[in-house]
């Protein structure tokens, strides 16, 4: 008999990966937000537990205790990555929920091993589960899990967080399997959005396709139980990036980098995962005509492009790798010399020390989007800016623009728009810059990744 949980946090991955060095084979804690949001909260609390996939196809390892937190691997073997995570869950929910900007595929094979694997999630968490456990669910992978979970032990409490936007109804629309969607999450108690225009747009598209639903106010009501619907956006740890970026070893490295790209007057900064929903290509472009008209100068300006790995084995992210690099060949052609690209293309990831440096030796960040659940790059690069230097240039389809209003807002489609905002960034006067950064920190450190959980399982608590 498996012990019996009360904080049960279901998500695609676990909290760990597995590596393997001299020492032998060994969990760590994974870098990312969500780990470091929930693990103040589960650790304070008896018995916590995770369910998640290892990361490895094929035999799942027995459950394990990591960091105070009981974990419980599902199994999942080649085939149920390829069709539930590559297939459905980012090759067809992935571009639907980002406004479609890559088409997206709807294949009936891929659907039913999204049931599938969901059912296999669902069970793990039934297998644990007190009969009132509190029960998290995360994110556009595992939309099924809440509804499964309702129907079998219906004293749950059951929350759900989409990381992801919801899209406008229309496009919502065309998922053949959009009302399984949406009576899979409406098992939820509560369902948490980035923000309020996709909240509205989850609780609008409801009765469309469940008879009977009733909407008041945040609260969608279907056969008398209720499900709040509402924005509650996710936030960073603060604490750990504004420490890191005031560290002696920060501005040593700050100074190394400056001296390396010959002390340009200006550096801006991408740093996004190679998706096609960054607009980084876009980005890239409207910074190459401003070279082109002479606005700006390769002479005292260079823009540094991370573009981290993701999803190789997903339809179009070769295309938009090709697309980028050919972008960023063109302009270094033009304009970089023997000993100064024009731009610094960086395509693998970094890890967190050094993109506090990046974050601290950046004047201007680009965080232009084509849409993005929130964007944790444009809070994590505000958090750094301790003397309240440095300009944001924001996406308007970035979640996180709801929140950081003072910073310079752009349409990344319009590529004049892009080319006006990052002039006027490159430009922007230090009293300025100081007024907008301090505004905006003010608001990031106010709703941090602990309150963000914190909230949400009090919220859901007191239902
Ligand atoms: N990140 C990282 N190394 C990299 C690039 C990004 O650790 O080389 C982190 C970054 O600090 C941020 C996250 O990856 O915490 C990206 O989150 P975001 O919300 O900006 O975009 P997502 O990748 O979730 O679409």
């Amino acid at each position: 008999m498996p012990d019996l949980h009360q904080l049960i946090v279901v998500a695609n991955r676990l909290p760990v990966r597995n590596v393997s060095d001299r020492d032998g084979q060994r969990w760590v804690s994974s870098p990312g937000g969500l780990v470091s949001a929930l693990a103040p909260v589960m650790t304070s609390r008896p018995n916590a537990s995770w369910v998640g996939w290892s990361g490895a196809a094929g035999r799942a390892p027995d459950p394990f205790v990591h960091d105070d937190i009981s974990l419980y691997p599902v199994e999942l073997s080649r085939a149920d990555v390829q069709l539930h995570y590559e297939g459905f869950s980012n090759g067809t929910l992935w571009p639907l929920y980002h406004d479609a900007i890559a088409e997206p595929e709807y294949h009936r094979t891929w659907w039913d091993a999204y049931v599938k694997v969901n059912r296999r999630f669902a069970d793990a968490v039934l297998e644990i589960a007190e009969p009132d456990a509190t029960v998290w669910v995360h994110d556009y992978q595992l939309q099924l899990v809440p509804g499964m979970l309702r129907e079998a032990l219906p004293d749950l409490r059951i929350g759900f967080f989409l990381h992801t936007p919801w899209p406008a109804r229309e496009l919502f629309l065309r998922l053949p399997w959009r009302e399984q969607i949406v009576r899979g999450l409406l098992g939820s108690s509560l369902i948490g959005f980035q923000t309020e225009v996709m909240a509205h747009n989850f609780r609008h598209v409801v009765p469309r396709l469940v008879d009977g639903s009733e909407i008041t106010d945040d609260i969608v009501t279907v056969a008398g139980r209720p499900t709040v619907c509402k924005r509650h956006p996710i936030g960073i740890d603060v604490e750990r990036f504004s420490a890191a970026a005031t560290e002696p070893a920060t501005s040593t490295a700050v100074e190394a980098l400056r001296g390396k790209l010959h002390q340009p007057r200006t550096v801006l900064l991408g740093v996004d995962r190679l998706d096609y929903t960054k607009g980084i290509a876009q980005r890239l472009r409207a910074y190459g005509e401003l070279l082109d008209e002479d606005r700006l100068s390769a002479e005292d300006t260079v823009l540094i492009q991370i573009a981290e790995p993701s999803r190789t084995n997903v339809n179009g992210y070769a295309d938009i790798r090709s697309e980028v690099e050919q972008v960023v060949g063109e302009i270094n052609g033009n304009y970089g010399t023997m000993i100064r690209p024009a731009v610094h293309y960086l395509h693998r990831s970094h890890d967190f020390d050094e993109l506090i440096a990046l974050y601290r030796l950046a004047d201007v960040m680009l965080v232009t989007p084509f849409r993005d659940g929130m964007n944790l790059v444009a809070k994590e690069y505000v958090a750094t800016r301790f003397d309240d230097t440095g300009v944001l240039v924001l996406s308007e389809f970035a979640g996180a623009v709801h929140e950081l209003e003072q910073s310079v807002q752009v349409n990344p489609y319009d590529t004049d728009g892009l080319k006006e905002a990052i002039e006027h960034a490159v430009l922007m006067r230090p009293d300025e810059q100081s007024a907008r950064m301090s505004a905006m920190r003010q608001t990031v450190a106010a709703s941090t990744a602990h309150t963000w959980a914190s909230s949400f399982l009090a919220e859901l608590e007191a239902e």
